[in-house]
């Protein structure tokens, strides 16, 4: 198929987006050609954003536009507790639970020996120099339930016990297999609510 220069271009970028194949890419491409070009600018500058000014919490590794986040920021959270996520997208979903009032750590991903992860590629030096402050009283691992986030879980798990911190890992409702951000608000409010000490 033949297009013209900027709509194949405009395709191809369509197409580096998770779940996109040329043909969803080029109806996207068409209905771009569709819009009203404020509506196309307003787009092409929220794309442009996002990568200005979102950026990492300096604190947490949460994402932010804010150094520190709104999360570290907030005097009225509970400062003794740290909930260990791996993903930022994993926040969110234990905020829109309105349950947890803690901080969190954000580890960018999980140990996978099989994909060549190991401890030192995330942030797990990070999350031991935030643990040498003294009012952190307990660490919920909330990895994924999956053999990656369980491996993690794990070696956290035994890494603090000689920092004499309570350690918990949120209860297994979750879906084995599954992936945090995608649990509902109840089942993931029970699997914080079962947590057990490890
Ligand atoms: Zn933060």
């Amino acid at each position: 198929m033949h297009y013209p220069e900027p709509i194949s271009k405009l395709i191809d970028s369509f197409m580096k987006l998770p779940g996109i194949g040329p043909k969803t890419a080029a109806r996207l491409a068409f209905h771009v050609l569709a819009m009203k070009e404020d509506t196309v600018l307003e787009f092409a500058k929220a794309l442009v954003d996002v990568k200005r000014h979102i950026h990492y919490c300096t604190i947490c590794g949460h994402i932010t536009d804010t150094d520190p986040c709104y999360i570290c920021k907030d005097e009225r959270r509970d400062r003794t507790m740290i909930c260990v996520v791996q993903d930022p997208k994993d926040v969110i979903a234990m905020e829109k639970m309105k349950e947890y009032n803690g901080l969190y750590h954000v580890l960018h991903g999980a140990i996978s020996p099989m994909e060549g992860i190991g401890p030192e590629d995330i942030k797990i030096a990070e999350l031991l120099a935030r643990l040498q402050d003294e009012t952190i009283q307990e660490v919920i691992l909330a990895t994924d339930p999956n053999i990656e986030g369980e491996a993690t879980a794990m070696y956290l798990s035994r890494l603090l016990k000689p920092t004499g911190i309570k350690v918990t890992r949120i209860a297994h409702g979750l879906p084995v297999g599954g992936d945090l951000e995608y649990a509902d608000e109840v089942t993931l409010s029970k699997a914080l609510e079962g947590r057990r000490e490890l």
